[in-house]
């Protein structure tokens, strides 16, 4: 066997190989990457351009195949970003008073994000992360109300939550309760690549300019 007709062999084998690890690597990331999905393209531009050429005839249906789970992929991704629930408050409520009431450590987090939906985790535990609308009232306000009645009303958890809001940086809250009966905890964190504030006009203290 020539050089050639070796390094061809070998190539035909590291393909599929190639082609498979890149779909593991962009199916187990979270998220669309662009970087694995270039990868997983690359992969799969090569093996279909050998499976009409010289290579074997099923690198065809195999790259078609990780093309197509790449693409459901991305649609189960994108559908989660968009579906956005939405609830009245007291539903809302409803699900923080679960979050109470549930035993062991519990760990949520609240934000308002520029739009005004609510991004909530861990709310009841066990339910993830995901987004909500809320059918009335401010979200602001709604982030402040759950922070009073955990934390403590008069305590310094919404002053310094509005103080933050007011630097012009949005705010994740952090509540965390490590045992039923224990205090809850807070932790205010710097939203992380959309920092804009929401702004509520028909609020009196989240309408204009905070604080
Ligand atoms: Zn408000």
């Amino acid at each position: 066997m020539d050089v050639g007709a070796l390094a061809h062999a070998v190539w035909v084998v590291l393909l599929p190989v190639m082609l498979f690890v890149s779909l593991l690597r962009f199916l187990f990331v979270r998220g669309i990457r662009t970087g694995p999905l270039l990868v997983l393209l690359l992969w799969s531009g090569a093996a279909l351009w050998q499976g009409y050429g010289t290579g074997p005839g099923w690198l065809v249906p195999a790259a078609y195949g990780v093309l197509g789970l790449a693409l459901l992929e991305i649609l189960v991704v994108l559908v989660k970003v968009v579906r956005v629930r939405v609830v009245t408050p007291e539903g809302l409520r409803h699900l923080v008073a679960a979050a109470r009431e549930s035993t062991g450590r519990v760990v949520m987090m609240l934000a308002v994000v520029p739009n005004g939906n609510l991004l909530v985790e861990e709310v009841p535990p066990g339910t993830g992360s995901r987004s909500v609308r809320l059918t009335e009232g401010c979200p602001l306000c709604f982030v402040e109300g759950v922070a009073s009645e955990l934390v403590g009303a008069g305590g310094p958890v919404v002053e310094e939550y509005r103080a933050r809001l007011a630097g012009g940086v949005n705010q994740l809250l952090f509540l965390r309760r490590l045992a039923p009966g224990a205090p809850w905890e807070y932790r205010l964190d710097d939203a992380a690549g959309r920092p804009a504030v929401h702004r509520n006009p028909g609020c009196p203290q989240h309408g204009g300019r905070l604080l």
